[in-house]
C-alpha cells in the first residue's frame, strides 16, 4: 500500500513526501482508512511505530486548512509536555501545506501565550490534562466543538494519575466526536476507558 492509495490529500502527500517517507508503516495502513471513514479507532501501538502520524495525516485531511473564526475541531490529550511538543512538531510539519493553527497546552510555563493562541482561533489543541482543565475552569475555551478526540499514550497517562482528569475531560466534549485511543498496552482499566469514551471502535493492533 502506498500513501497516495490511502487517499489522503495532495497537499499532506507533498509534505510526506518531502519527508521521504516510501511508504506507510503498520499502524497508518492499519488505522489510517478507518479514521478517515469517521470511525472510532483503538491503536496497539508502542512510539517509534509511527503512531502519530497515523492519526495526525488523517486529521489534518479531514480538518483541511485553518478556518478562520472557528472554534478548536480536533483535541490531543498526553501525557507529558515533551510528548505534547513532539506531537505539534508533526502536526505543524505534516500540516505543512494545509496549515491549520495549532496551539500546545501543558505545564510549566505562563497562561498568557497559551489564552493568545486561544483566542487566535486554533484549529489543533495539544495538551496535558491537568493545564486544559485550569484553562477550561477558567473559562478561556471550553470543548464543545471538538470533532475528533485523540487519547494518546493512554498507558502512560493513567500510570501518571491522569484517569479522573481524562473522565471529566472526555465527558465535556461534544458526544457526536471522533475518538481514536493509542496505548501500547490495553488494560483492563484501558478497556473500562475505551466503553466509556469510544463508539463501536475498531482495533488495530500491531
Ligand atoms: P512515532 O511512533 O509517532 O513516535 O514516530 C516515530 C518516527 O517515525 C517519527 O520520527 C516519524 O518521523 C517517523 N515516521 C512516521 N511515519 C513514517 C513512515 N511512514 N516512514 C518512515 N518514517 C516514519
Amino acid at each position: 500500500m502506498t500513501f497516495p492509495e490511502l487517499g489522503l490529500d495532495e497537499s499532506i502527500l507533498k509534505s510526506i513526501d518531502e519527508f521521504g517517507f516510501e511508504e506507510p508503516t503498520p499502524i497508518q495502513e492499519g488505522a489510517i482508512p478507518h479514521i478517515l471513514e469517521g470511525k472510532d479507532v483503538i491503536g496497539s501501538a508502542q512510539t517509534g511505530t509511527g503512531k502519530t502520524a497515523a492519526y495526525a495525516l488523517p486529521i489534518l485531511h479531514r480538518l483541511g486548512g485553518h478556518k478562520k473564526g472557528a472554534p478548536p475541531r480536533c483535541l490531543i490529550l498526553g501525557p507529558t509536555r515533551e510528548l505534547a511538543a513532539q506531537v505539534e512538531d508533526q502536526f505543524k510539519s505534516y500540516g505543512k501545506y494545509c496549515a491549520p493553527k495549532c496551539c500546545l497546552i501543558h505545564g510549566g510555563v505562563g497562561y498568557g501565550k497559551q489564552i493568545q493562541e486561544l483566542n487566535d482561533g486554533a484549529d489543533i489543541v495539544i495538551a496535558t490534562p491537568g493545564r486544559l482543565l485550569d484553562h477550561i475552569q477558567q473559562k478561556n475555551f471550553d470543548l464543545r466543538s471538538i470533532e475528533v478526540l485523540v487519547l494518546d499514550e493512554v498507558d502512560r497517562m493513567l500510570d501518571m494519575g491522569f484517569v479522573d482528569d481524562v473522565k471529566r475531560i472526555i465527558k465535556l466534549c461534544n458526544k457526536n466526536r471522533q475518538t481514536l485511543l493509542f496505548s501500547a498496552t490495553v488494560s483492563e482499566e484501558i478497556k473500562r476507558l475505551i466503553s466509556f469514551a469510544l463508539k463501536d471502535p475498531v482495533e488495530v493492533t500491531i
